[in-house]
């Protein structure tokens, strides 16, 4: 059988979440240490039930090992579901006892905010456990919001993107981003002072208005952004926004955002690459905010921190080099990169600091 590099590989331990008391339930799943702990945050979520629950951990926390290794990051990974109550919680106390669960897994696992979780409620884990990122920064330390370190990557990446498939600078290019939230609008504001032109579409008008003000920003409708004329198609909003019909619509050569699984199934990815259009695979561009977490958490300086984030465009080339070298579309070239340095890690755990 063919080697797929796309297909899941099992978790190492996956410890379940269950205290009637506060109403915690939910999972955390190590995905793989090889590298370090398990690092990825704690999606707080209504989940119809609990396989949905554990699908979606299990999915996530794979992805947090690819992304970690890739980031070349020395920590493996994981991820914390917890279904939202049905009833009233007391969410301080419901945060301190998911706290207790990871305090109880002794630095195997490091936590941090995902979807539905906030800053408050990690400073409730941190109450019980060291092992926690995503606090608040204190001055002239790394750590807070990593928004703006994700879109530092985002820039670097798109740089080599556009250098590589359009021989051009970002001076050059018109740039369709799709989200102006916390990372879209700083990759506008980055954008603009590179020189690049924009078309934005964000729900919230007010904003959209401000970048039109602040960066001379063409405003469209979020379904007419993929058709637009722009050369690099930045998704800094949903995941899923790369199906068949979003693939065959898009005019934009090169696809480098934010958002977090921009393709609606793998396949997408080798319908991009049948198109010509050059698709920078997302965990590899949008690294920056967990290698602000990875900062935090393993006491990094800013310098440290911010030089791993300017490397995302050197990752992102070789990745590039190893989809050319083995033919292969880049978001599987990522994924088999990703799983030679996990393995490599488990046979020579020397090699993995
Ligand atoms: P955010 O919630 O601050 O911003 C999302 C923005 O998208 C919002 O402004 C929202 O109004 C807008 N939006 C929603 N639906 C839209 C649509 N149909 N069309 C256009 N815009 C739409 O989130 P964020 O922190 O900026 O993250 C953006 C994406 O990047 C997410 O997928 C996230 O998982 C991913 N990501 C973020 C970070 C980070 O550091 N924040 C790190 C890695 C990945």
């Amino acid at each position: 059988m063919m080697f797929d590099p796309s297909a899941p590989v099992p978790p190492e331990e996956l410890f379940r979440l269950d205290d009637p008391q506060t109403g915690l339930s939910g999972v955390i799943v190590i995905h793989s240490t090889a590298l370090g702990p398990a690092a990825g945050g704690c999606r707080f979520h209504c989940y119809p039930g609990d396989a949905d629950a554990v699908a979606d951990a299990l999915r996530l926390a794979e992805g947090m090992s690819r992304k970690n290794a890739l980031a070349g990051l020395p920590l493996g990974g994981g991820k914390a579901v917890v279904r939202v109550p049905d009833g009233p919680f007391d969410r301080v106390a419901l945060f301190r006892a998911f706290g207790r669960a990871v305090a109880a897994l002794g630095g195997r696992y490091v936590t941090a905010e995902d979807v539905g979780t906030r800053v408050a409620d990690m400073q409730s884990v941190a109450d019980v456990t060291r092992h926690v990122a995503g606090l608040p920064a204190m001055a002239g330390a790394v750590g807070g919001d990593p928004s703006p370190w994700t879109a530092l990557g985002v820039l670097r990446a798109m740089e080599v993107a556009v250098a590589r498939h359009l021989d051009a600078t970002l001076s050059d290019v018109t740039v369709a981003v799709q989200g102006l939230g916390h990372v879209g609008f700083a990759l506008c504001e980055l954008l603009h002072a590179a020189g690049a032109r924009l078309i934005v579409a964000e729900p919230r008008a007010e904003v959209a208005a401000e970048a039109a003000r602040r960066f001379g920003a063409t405003v469209v409708g979020s379904t007419d952004l993929v058709a637009a004329e722009a050369d690099v198609f930045a998704p800094c909003a949903l995941g899923g926004v790369l199906d068949a019909k979003a693939v065959q619509r898009l005019r934009a050569t090169v696809v480098c955002g934010a958002a977090n699984n921009q393709l609606a199934t793998p396949a997408q990815g080798d319908a991009l690459l049948a198109r010509g259009i050059l698709y920078a695979p997302d965990y590899v561009v949008n690294a920056g905010g967990i290698i602000n977490v990875a900062a935090e958490y393993l006491g990094w300086d800013p310098e440290e921190a911010r030089s791993r984030v300017e490397a995302t465009g050197e990752r992102l080339a070789a990745v590039l080099d190893h989809a050319a070298a083995e033919r292969m579309a880049p978001h599987r070239a990522a994924d088999q990169l990703a799983r030679i340095a996990i393995t490599r890690a488990h046979r020579q755990p020397d090699l993995a600091a």
